[in-house]
């Protein structure tokens, strides 16, 4: 490549400050290093944790930041040190990697790094490290990632190589929102036995973003005998019934809590509940719809800013409340293999998909994703 070594300047939608808008600019992209892949970013959903970032997140770690991280793309360059990769390969950077070496990443029973959760507390590549920089000032890597700009550069340990015939303004949804959703649902016999929805159960899914239909999704593929989906926009049960709910409930169309709702569709209370809102207060319904004895909540929604609540006996009962990060997927092995069952038919995510833009229309995204008008709009990033 003819770039391979030099600085590249291309666009990227820049977040300078907190709560406006995104400003395309040009930045300037260093050359990889030691260990590191420069990859030319083909396309990216928005996810509702980059909005998260931009609007809630009261002790985020600043700006200017360059968000996204549900890419996929194209190996342009890579650094010293890097065998697994050669320019031309597609692949999906990894917001959830892992080191391979801290205590974490040495329990095959967890996804979680050390490494990987304190970058993406910090918003970088590295603990200090970023590769992107727009009129002479630093801009941070969101979650190492930063897949609204054209190139962006990634530890070759948080890329994964995916089929050269893979799309990939489709398979980029496996980069977050399917795998976190359709993940917690599912996966996770090694995971966490307890989080593995089991055939015949009832299952409730608070909140019909893209993750929560993939959690609709995975609750069907696991043998769920019934998925309550629960929302206070109705417009999203249309495609909530596509993927898999059997019953629709909106919190507000009702004077009881949701929790004592669905408790009383179903006897008792659902056997799973996923929260894939990213609301305290949804979190706590979602831990109060479960049965008593075995019921399991599980928190997908992202928080790092409130506190979660709850009356012990509820946990007395026999409930438990766990988390699921990225689905307890690691993406490393287990993205290349959920991109051959894509292509494959095996799995649709067509049905995410309600929008496609330029990334000088990413703004528009912004405010659809705000008024809850698409599931995900797909960012094409360079031409
Ligand atoms: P989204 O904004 O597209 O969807 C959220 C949905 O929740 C919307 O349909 C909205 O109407 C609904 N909602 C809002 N308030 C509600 C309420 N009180 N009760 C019921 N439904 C309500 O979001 P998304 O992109 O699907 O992401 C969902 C959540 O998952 C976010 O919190 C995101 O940050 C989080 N997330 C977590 C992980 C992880 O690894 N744990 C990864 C990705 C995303
Ligand atoms: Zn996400
Ligand atoms: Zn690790």
């Amino acid at each position: 490549m003819a770039t391979a070594g030099k600085v590249i300047k291309c666009k990227a939608a820049v977040a300078w400050e907190p709560n406006k808008p995104l400003v395309i600019e040009e930045i300037e992209v260093a050359p990889p290093q030691k260990n590191e892949i420069r990859i030319k970013v083909a396309a990216s959903g928005m996810c509702h944790s980059d909005l998260y970032y931009l609007f809630e997140a009261k002790n985020s770690a600043g700006f200017p930041i360059v968000l996204g991280h549900e890419g996929a793309g194209v190996v342009e360059s890579v650094g010293p040190g890097v065998t697994e990769f050669k320019p031309g390969d597609k692949v999906i950077p990894l917001g959830a990697y892992r080191c391979g070496e801290c205590r974490l990443c040495k329990n095959p029973e967890t996804n979680m790094c050390e490494k990987c959760w304190s970058n993406i507390e910090s918003a970088q590549m590295s603990s200090s490290d970023t590769r992107f920089s727009c009129r002479g000032k630093p801009v941070l890597q969101f979650v190492g990632t930063s897949t609204f700009s054209e190139y962006t550069v990634l530890n070759q340990i948080a890329i994964t190589k995916i089929h050269p015939d893979a799309r990939l303004d489709r398979v980029c949804l496996f980069a977050c929102s399917f795998c976190t959703g359709y993940g917690a649902a599912v996966n996770t016999a090694k995971v966490c036995a307890a989080l593995k929805v089991q055939p015949g159960s009832v299952c409730a899914v608070f909140g019909m973003g893209a993750v929560g239909l993939a959690a609709v999704m995975g609750c069907k593929s696991a043998g769920a005998s019934r998925i309550i989906a629960v929302d206070i926009n109705e417009e999203k049960f249309e495609k909530a019934k596509i993927f898999g709910a059997t019953d629709f409930v909106n919190p507000k169309a009702h004077q009881k809590p949701i929790s004592e709702v669905l408790i009383e569709m179903t006897n008792g209370g659902v056997d799973y509940s996923l929260e894939c809102v990213g609301d305290v207060t949804v979190m706590r319904s979602a831990l109060e719809s479960v049965v008593k004895g075995w019921g399991v909540a599980v928190i997908v929604g992202w928080n790092n800013v409130e506190d979660v609540s709850t009356r012990p006996v509820q946990l007395i009962a026999g409930r438990t409340l766990k988390g699921s990060m990225f689905g307890g997927y690691i993406g490393k092995e287990s993205i290349p293999k959920l991109v051959l069952d894509h292509m494959a038919g095996r799995l649709n995510l067509d049905e995410f998909v309600t929008h496609t833009v330029k990334m000088d229309k990413i703004n528009d995204v912004v405010e659809l994703m705000k008024k809850g008008k698409c599931i995900r709009a797909i960012i094409n990033i360079s031409k």
